[in-house]
Order: structure tokens, then C-alpha cells, then sequence
């Protein structure tokens, strides 16, 4: 049996980006192969819909672009995303990288000019003081390799 293993949904065909686009992912296919994939928006999970206004974190909140406080909105996506991830026994998770739900080790700094900043994402952080590994696109080679 494939292990189960959670992933960004937007990772897999679904347009739930802000901007109602989803993101193309190297080696789609052979993770496939290997894992069963368990598909999560966090912010669709939290609430909110696409197309959206993108949002950033500042500090422990989460602010979009009009300004207004949507921290409630990805707090409820990350402990839904962290429900399904229990629910699936997942020990990964392959999330989009600098995004304010998903990302892991830099995103974006909350002035909305594409500077980045040490930090998590709201879910991120939540899975893995979960103790589930998280790992961003850029390194689905160690998944892969792995076994
Ligand atoms: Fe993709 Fe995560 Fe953003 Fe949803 S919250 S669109 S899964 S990066």
C-alpha cells in the first residue's frame, strides 16, 4: 500500500491560487507513482474563496492586500489541513513554497513587493509543530530519493 502523503492542491490541477490559477510541479508524475497524494487547500479549507486578494503575514497575523485581517481565515485552514493530515496518517507534507499558508523557511515580508523573510507559513508551522515534515517544491528530490 502507498503511503499517504499530504500536498498543496494547487500542486495538483486545482485553481485555488489567489488568482484562481494552480502551479505547475516537476515530477507530478512520479511522486504519483509513490505516494497516495491527499490534496489540501489551507485558505479554500479556511473559508475563503478564489479568486481572492492576496494576502501576506506580518508578524503572527496574516494581512491581504486591501488591508484587512484574514489571520482567522488561514488559522481555520491550518487546523483543518492538520485534521485531514491526522485523518490520512501523513508524515509528509509537499507544500508551495512562500506562501503565507504553505510556505516553509522564506515568505513573503508583508509589504507586497516580493521581498522575502525567514519564516512559515500559518500551516507550515502548524503541521510540523506536529511533528509531520514539511517539504517545499524545491526539494521533492529528497522525498523521491528517499526510497
Ligand atoms: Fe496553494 Fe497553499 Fe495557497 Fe492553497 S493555500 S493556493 S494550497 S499555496
Amino acid at each position: 500500500k502507498k503511503e499517504n502523503v499530504l500536498i498543496s492542491a494547487c500542486f495538483m490541477g486545482a485553481g485555488c491560487r489567489y488568482d484562481g490559477k494552480s502551479i505547475h510541479l516537476d515530477r507530478l508524475d512520479e511522486l504519483k507513482e509513490k505516494y497516495n497524494l491527499i490534496p489540501i487547500c489551507p485558505e479554500l479549507l479556511g473559508g475563503l474563496g478564489t479568486p481572492r486578494s492576496p494576502a501576506e503575514k506580518v508578524g503572527d497575523k496574516v494581512i491581504n492586500k486591501e488591508g484587512q485581517d484574514v489571520t482567522a481565515y488561514f488559522q481555520r485552514g491550518a487546523e483543518k489541513a492538520l485534521k485531514i493530515a491526522k485523518m490520512y496518517d501523513c508524515k509528509y507534507a509537499i507544500l508551495k513554497e512562500k506562501s503565507p499558508s504553505c510556505g516553509i523557511g522564506k515568505i513573503y515580508d508583508g509589504t507586497f513587493s516580493g521581498t522575502l523573510v525567514e519564516g512559515n507559513g500559518i500551516t507550515a508551522e502548524l503541521l510540523m509543530k506536529n511533528g509531520i515534515s514539511v517539504i517545499g517544491e524545491s526539494q521533492i528530490g529528497k522525498l523521491l530519493n528517499c526510497k
